[in-house]
This record gives structure tokens, C-alpha cells and sequence, in this order.
């Protein structure tokens, strides 16, 4: 028995990093999981990881018709959509100064227009049955400004707007809307970011990945964020709305 045993899920950005640890770890507790992303050998690998049944979607999230062919997929093919999470995301990092109007458009089209198409296209089904539950992965940088992310920062703080606003709006009809927010995670994502550091400094690796770890000395593993995913999917997890949950080795404490 699992704790999400019955219940179907889809996943963006479920090719690699956070995505795939939630797909793998959502298979293993029971639900039929639909792995969504643009690049379909990634896709497939997460897929036949999780087992037989599992859904391989192509989604470019910054597309509406792409998000609600997803949807409708999920629910035509696995009977419903109870869980959507959103891990789909970019990340860019620069001077505020060298951040040009394109590369704003693109990291709010990807992190917030993304998740609006998603959810818009899933709210409608699960209002219909009265239950589902949206996780949107944002990040400390939700909840707390940095230097030279301003656009990341902006769609990120933008995300937990967005889920704290449906929190409020359908709190009386079975669903519920949270972020969990993850300080640096081991995923290929940082790893990009470490190599920034390095070409922009001249710093070593590992003085950029300094850099990086949370109080506890470590970049937080993709499994501990999807854990925290398990729990707020699961029935145990209904009274947890409009949370930002962070994930981050008490690096925010709040
Ligand atoms: P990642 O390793 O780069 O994976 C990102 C995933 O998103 C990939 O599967 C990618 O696949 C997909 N994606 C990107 N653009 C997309 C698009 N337009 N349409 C559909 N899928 C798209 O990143 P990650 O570290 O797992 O990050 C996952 C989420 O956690 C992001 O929202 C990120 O902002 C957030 N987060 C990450 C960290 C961290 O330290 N890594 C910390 C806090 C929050 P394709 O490119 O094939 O589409």
C-alpha cells in the first residue's frame, strides 16, 4: 500500500532534477504518473523508470494549447487528474543592469505563465470531482530577495502569489494550491549555476559550490524535496494550503 495508491499525477519539468525525484518517488507510493517536458529521450528514461503505465508527455509549459493537450491527455488516459505539480523552470543570473527585456519575458513565460496555463487547464476536472492538489516547486527565492535574480526572484515571488490567491479561492471546494520552496538542490540546474560562477569569478568548483550549501554544509538532494511533495499530495496532506514549505536546511527560517 501506498500513500498515494488510486491517485493519478502529472509532472512538469519531470526529465531530470526535482521533476524526475518526484515522479520516481510519487511511482513508488502508487500513483499512475504522467513525465512531462520538451525533451522526450529524458522523458522517456523518467517514464520507464517508473514503471509500466507511466505517461510520456511532451509539454513546452510556456505553450497554452501544449499545457491543456497535457491535461486532457492525463485525465483521457489515467481517468482523472488529482495531482499536478509544477517543476518546470529556468533559471538565469546576471546584473540587473545586463538583464535584457527578452530574457525577463522568457523565465516569467517559462516559471509563471507556465504554471498558469497548467493549473487553468486542471482546475476545471478537479473542481468537478471536488478534490486535486496543485504543488508548484518555487524557491527561497519566493520568499526572499538576492543579488543579480531579479527575474527568477519576480517569477518565483510571482508563483506563490498565484498559489496563495487559489489557496483563498477554492478553500471550500476539496482543492488545495501550495509551493515548496527548496534552497540549492543537487540537480543539473545547479550544476549550471556552479559553472557560471566558475566562468564569471575564476572561482575553483568547489569554491562556487561553497558558495551555494545551505547552513547544513550540503545542497539539498532532490529526494528531500520530493518527500516534502508526498506528503502534501497525500490525503495526510489536506489541511496544507497556501503554504510556502521551505526545504532549504533553515537557511530562511520562516
Ligand atoms: P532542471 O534540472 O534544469 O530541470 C528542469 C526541468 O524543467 C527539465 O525537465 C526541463 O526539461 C523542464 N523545462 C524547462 N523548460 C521547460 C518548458 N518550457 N516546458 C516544459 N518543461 C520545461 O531544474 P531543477 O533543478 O530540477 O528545478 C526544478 C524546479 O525547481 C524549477 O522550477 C526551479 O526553479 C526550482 N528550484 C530549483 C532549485 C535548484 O537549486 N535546483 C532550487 C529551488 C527551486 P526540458 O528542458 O527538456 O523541457
Amino acid at each position: 500500500m501506498g500513500v498515494l495508491d488510486g491517485k493519478s499525477a502529472l509532472i512538469s519539468g519531470g526529465g531530470r532534477g526535482i521533476g524526475r525525484a518526484v515522479a520516481l518517488a510519487f511511482a513508488a507510493e502508487g500513483a499512475r504518473v504522467a513525465v512531462a517536458a520538451r525533451t522526450r529521450r529524458q522523458v522517456e528514461a523518467v517514464a520507464a523508470e517508473c514503471g509500466a503505465g507511466a505517461l510520456v508527455l511532451e509539454l513546452d509549459v510556456t505553450d497554452e494549447a501544449s499545457c491543456r493537450c497535457a491535461v486532457e491527455a492525463v485525465e483521457r488516459e489515467l481517468g482523472g487528474l488529482e495531482v499536478l505539480v509544477n517543476s518546470a523552470g529556468i533559471g538565469t543570473s546576471q546584473k540587473f543592469t545586463e538583464l535584457d527585456a527578452a530574457t525577463w519575458r522568457q523565465v516569467l513565460a517559462v516559471n509563471l505563465d507556465g504554471p498558469f496555463h497548467l493549473i487553468r487547464a486542471a482546475v476545471p476536472g478537479m473542481l468537478a470531482r471536488g478534490s486535486g492538489t496543485v504543488i508548484s516547486i518555487a524557491s527561497v527565492a519566493a520568499r526572499r530577495g538576492a543579488p543579480y535574480v531579479a527575474a527568477y526572484t519576480a517569477s518565483k515571488h510571482g508563483l506563490l502569489g498565484l498559489t496563495r490567491a487559489l489557496a483563498a479561492e477554492y478553500a471550500r471546494s476539496g482543492l488545495t494550491f501550495n509551493c515548496v520552496c527548496p534552497g540549492f538542490v543537487d540537480t543539473p540546474m545547479t550544476e549550471a549555476t556552479v559553472a557560471n560562477i566558475v566562468a564569471r569569478t575564476g572561482r575553483t568548483r568547489e569554491q562556487a559550490l561553497a558558495t551555494l550549501v545551505t547552513p547544513q554544509g550540503r545542497l539539498v538532494r532532490p529526494e528531500e524535496v520530493a518527500a516534502v511533495c508526498v506528503l502534501v499530495a497525500s490525503d495526510a496532506g489536506r489541511a496544507i494550503n497556501g503554504a510556502a514549505i521551505d526545504v532549504d536546511g533553515g537557511q530562511l527560517q520562516s
